[in-house]
């Protein structure tokens, strides 16, 4: 199972990373040892000192495809999840600055947390989804679908002409403005709509 992740996706989390609004889908992959067995606690990790959340629609995969076109995409998902993209921020402005690949940023263990559950796309308006993220019963981040400046259809159809999609494989959709750092105590919960999706303590 690889994990893709798409980056400013949404506008408005761009801008405040001040980063340009992309013209083609960006992605990065996290290894399979990102993944976080769903209700397993989180360890904030020792090398960082600015770990941000990003809280990010997920899709799985249930057909395997390469060179897939954007009209037959929506038959190679059928669930979609909530998760976090956790980013040590520090480490990832460093890796900017010098123009460098930002694995140690992303793709550290168990960065990439996800809801047990999956929701069923048909059981789901998809356009018109919210998801919102709280922080200590704060709300700290809510997004919408229709704000996604690539569809998942586009982006399953930009990332498979790279690399053959397998089942299972997860696909980070990107996250909305509101980022911001967590420390150890912090609780994290997720919702899809009034769903609560996730609960995760950083330990
Ligand atoms: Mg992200």
């Amino acid at each position: 199972m690889k994990i893709i992740c798409i980056g400013r996706n949404y506008a408005d989390h761009a801008k405040e990373m001040k980063s340009e609004l992309p013209t083609t889908p960006i992605f990065f992959l996290k290894p399979d040892t990102a993944y976080l067995k769903p209700g397993e606690p989180f360890y904030y990790p020792s090398f960082t000192k600015d770990l941000h959340y990003e809280c990010e629609l997920v899709v799985k995969l249930c057909k395997v495809g390469k060179n897939i076109s954007e009209k037959f995409a929506h038959k190679y998902y059928k669930e979609i999840g909530l998760g976090i993209d956790f980013t040590a921020r520090d480490l990832q402005e460093q890796c900017k600055a010098k123009g460098l690949p930002w694995e140690i940023a992303k793709a550290f263990e168990h960065s990439a947390p996800i809801s047990k559950d999956f929701i069923q796309k048909e059981d789901l308006n998809w356009d018109q989804l919210q998801f919102t993220l709280k922080k200590n019963d704060e709300i700290v981040q809510v997004g919408y679908t229709k704000d996604m400046i690539f569809k998942v259809d586009q982006i399953i159809a930009y990332v498979s002409q790279f690399m053959t999609l397998k089942t299972g494989d997860l696909i980070y959709t990107g996250t909305p403005a509101g980022v911001g750092p967590v420390k150890i105590g912090d609780k994290l919960s997720g919702f899809i709509n009034e769903k609560q999706m996730f609960h995760l303590e950083i330990k």
